[in-house]
């Protein structure tokens, strides 16, 4: 301000003015207009207030040239007042009511009801418990550098389509987020939650390295390399960057797995060399890697999960006799959990990280053999009887993530947020820290139709 003030008192300066200028600084600034009776308190960006859609138009009246002379100089002033704060040299004060609930964005089908499974549920004893629940295909993610991340969501409400948009607090991931099916790639919202440092179950990171099953493989092999092949007896698999390297015959028959696909696809049986080229040939159109395994004599399937701490095996026999139980019909049954079992499960529980949640699928052969054939993570389909006992582990395990992450905000040292003069250091590290200053970030994401609403305020954007 001193150096705004000498600036003024600058004859030079002053003279260089356009006309009218300098009486408007001398002029009172214009007494604001009241607030509109339905706006809500200053907000964090997680919930910037809709303008009331409905409110009454002020009578415009028009308003003398000069008027424009005074915005220009209250602009000046804000500018100045936000470069020197934030440079350090005023304090901040951010006046922000804190909320008083948590978003969980759960990505998910529609047919699973997570909300119910929340109701009622407090996070360190103060926070409700918002959910939000989207499939990819209806959600997409803007997230900055210091740490804000907006999910835009389109939604249906009385067949209009509408786009809510909030900042998750936590994440909680129940569909693959990519399969090389067509429009099955979600990796990119994966990133964006991520950039935004949104805290989510399974971790980000054993998301987006489980998206690909040869790099997943590739660290069963580590593990089975560790632990010896009896404790954990890996299938033998051979990796294929591209067709062009499919020349070296395997031993037939070989199942060959194209790319990164669920359900079956992708996966076919080949008995001799002609179809194993026929096949490379297919291969050559997708652009993708491909692996082969023998194919096994199988008995049933096995699939061992964990959720937390609870532990489930499964096996699953084939019904209609196609060589891949789950297509077709087949028949599921749960077994005991054996120790050998829970070594599997609870090693590769331990790759990327960590994963709460995981299983790991094998085949029983003929031969008596076990054959480790994948590890899967949070986007694991729930299978069996008990399968809402599962989905509320799964809840549970959120919540108890949820609330760790509450107690360690409320434990953790407050940054320093203002700062005198005196604090060089610090404000440089606040600048750090904080990149771009949250003032500077559009209020208004620019992507979408309207602006940020509250959790549960929707914004129709077409029918
Ligand atoms: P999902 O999405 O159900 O996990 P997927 O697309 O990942 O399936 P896989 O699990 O690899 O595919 O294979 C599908 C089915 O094919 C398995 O459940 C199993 O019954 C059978 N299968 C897979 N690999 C082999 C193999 N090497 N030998 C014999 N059968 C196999």
């Amino acid at each position: 301000m001193n150096y705004l003030r000498r600036r003024l008192s600058d004859s030079t300066f002053i003279s260089n003015l356009p006309n009218g200028y300098m009486t408007d600084l001398q002029r009172p600034d214009p007494a604001q207009p009241p607030p509109p009776a339905s706006s809500t308190p200053a907000k964090s960006p997680t919930a910037a207030p809709t303008p009331p859609a409905t409110s009454p138009a002020p009578e415009k009246k028009p308003q003398p040239a000069q008027s424009t002379g005074a915005g220009f100089f209250s602009s000046i002033t804000n500018v100045v007042k936000q470069t020197a704060a934030s440079a350090g040299l005023v304090e901040q004060t951010q006046v922000t009511t804190p909320k008083k609930f948590k978003i969980l964005l759960v990505i998910d089908e529609p047919q699973q009801e997570w909300a119910k499974l929340f109701r009622g549920k407090k996070v360190h004893g103060d926070y409700d418990i918002k959910v939000e629940q989207a499939e990819f295909n209806d959600i997409n993610v803007v997230a900055h550098a210091n740490g804000t991340c907006i999910v835009n969501m389109q939604a249906l409400r009385n067949g209009t389509k509408v786009v809510r948009s909030f900042k998750p607090d936590f994440v909680l991931i129940r569909q693959h987020a990519f399969s090389m099916t067509q429009n099955e790639d979600f990796r990119n919202m994966i990133i964006g939650l991520q950039y935004g440092g949104v805290p989510s179950i399974n971790s980000l990171e054993s998301i987006y390295n489980l998206c690909d099953k040869p790099w997943a493989f590739a660290q069963l092999i580590n593990t089975c390399r560790k632990l010896g092949v009896d404790k954990f007896p890996l299938i033998e698999q051979t990796f294929y960057p591209n067709y062009k390297e499919m020349v070296s015959m395997p031993s037939f028959p070989v199942v060959v797995k194209i790319g990164h696909a669920h359900s079956g696809i992708g996966k076919v049986k080949v008995d001799n060399h002609t179809k194993f080229q026929d096949i490379a040939s297919v291969v050559a159109l997708t652009q993708t890697y491909s692996t082969t395994e023998p194919l096994i004599d199988s008995k049933y399937d096995i699939r061992i999960q964990k959720i937390g701490t609870d532990y489930k095996a499964y096996m699953r026999t084939s019904i209609s006799g196609n060589w891949k139980t789950n297509t077709g019909s087949a028949m599921l049954e749960q077994v005991a959990m054996t120790d050998r079992y829970k070594v599997w499960v609870d090693t590769c529980s331990e790759i990327f990280g960590g994963l709460e949640i995981c299983a790991v699928k094998a085949i029983h052969g003929k031969d008596g053999r076990d054959y480790i054939t994948e590890v899967v993570g949070s986007s694991m389909p729930l299978v069996g009887e008990h399968q809402n006992e599962d989905r509320q582990l799964i809840a549970d395990l959120v919540l108890a993530k949820m609330n760790q992450i509450a107690s360690n905000e409320a434990n953790a040292p407050q940054r320093p947020t203002t700062v005198g003069p005196k604090g060089g250091h610090n404000s440089r590290r606040h600048q750090e820290w904080c990149w771009p200053p949250p003032s500077r970030l559009p209020a208004v994401h620019p992507g979408l139709p309207g602006q940020l609403s509250e959790p549960g305020k929707s914004i129709a954007v077409s029918k």
